[in-house]
């Protein structure tokens, strides 16, 4: 694994939890670790405030980056990015970050997460219904395709950075997402933690020339910068270490200080 690493370069982590949300570590235990590793770049990304059971409230959101101000001056030889993972929350591609709390943030990462309620009931018996059905039986195109019509909203409307762990609970069609995403320099997560992509999501993905990023999103200290299984998957579809945004040989513009 450490030669993917190597081949990667792998320099930042982009996707970490802490005690705000539902992880273990405290931000400065999640940035001490990040500078165990030798990393360059660590973000703490903890939950949107619509996510019902581990969201993280907008007054504490704001706590955390004061936080990351004062341990950035603690701690200057790591960069740490303060930020949010963000819920996509209903078919027009709503998410649940107002624009003065992200000028606050460096980073912004959304994903599908199950405990949130959309703004209408249409989302509820569309989107959330499609991911409780995933369960009982395949998704139907129709499904497909009002899913992956809702995070293209998403990715045009708001200046969200990252995708996190796409095909999570919510399946996709990978190659449409990934072919907006190019298109507005949004990066597309390959999840450590998740697995539930198939070959034809991961061939559907990397088609496009979108960005990527691998992160832990790791929800205790010790998972930080563990990327194994996303590595494996790059290196299996020969995927390009210069659209890896936590690599060296990538360049990305985050969009919050836009
Ligand atoms: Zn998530
Ligand atoms: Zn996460």
């Amino acid at each position: 694994m450490e030669n993917l690493k190597n081949k990667y370069d792998i320099i930042a982590d982009y996707h970490t939890h802490t005690v705000y949300s539902h992880g273990k570590g405290t931000v400065e235990e999640n940035v001490l670790k990040a500078i165990e590793l030798g990393l360059k770049t660590i973000a703490i990304t903890d939950h949107g405030p619509h996510h019902f059971i581990y969201g993280v409230s907008e007054d504490n959101l704001f706590k955390q980056a004061k936080e990351v101000i004062s341990l950035r001056e603690k701690y200057p030889n790591i960069n740490i990015l303060t930020g949010v993972e963000a819920n996509i929350k209903g078919l027009g591609g709503e998410y649940d970050i107002r624009e003065d709390m992200r000028h606050e943030l460096d980073i912004v990462l959304c994903g599908f997460h199950k405990p949130v309620w959309g703004d209408k009931m249409s989302d509820y018996t569309n989107l959330f219904f499609n991911s409780y059905s995933k369960l009982l039986y395949k998704p139907t195109k129709n499904q497909i395709k009002k899913n992956t019509s809702a995070y293209i909203s998403l990715i045009k409307k708001q200046p969200i950075d990252i995708i996190s762990h796409i095909g999570y609970h919510l399946a996709v069609d990978t190659s449409e997402v990934a072919k907006a995403a190019y298109d507005h320099g949004v990066a597309i997560e390959v999840s450590t933690r998740h697995d539930d992509c198939t070959p034809a999501d991961y061939e559907g993905l990397f088609a496009s020339k979108c960005m990527i990023t691998v992160n832990s999103d790791a929800h205790k200290v010790e998972s930080i910068g563990v990327i194994d299984r996303a590595l494996k998957v790059l290196d299996e579809y020969s995927v390009d270490p210069a659209r890896v945004i936590n690599s060296s040989y990538c360049h990305f513009d985050f969009k919050c200080k836009k």
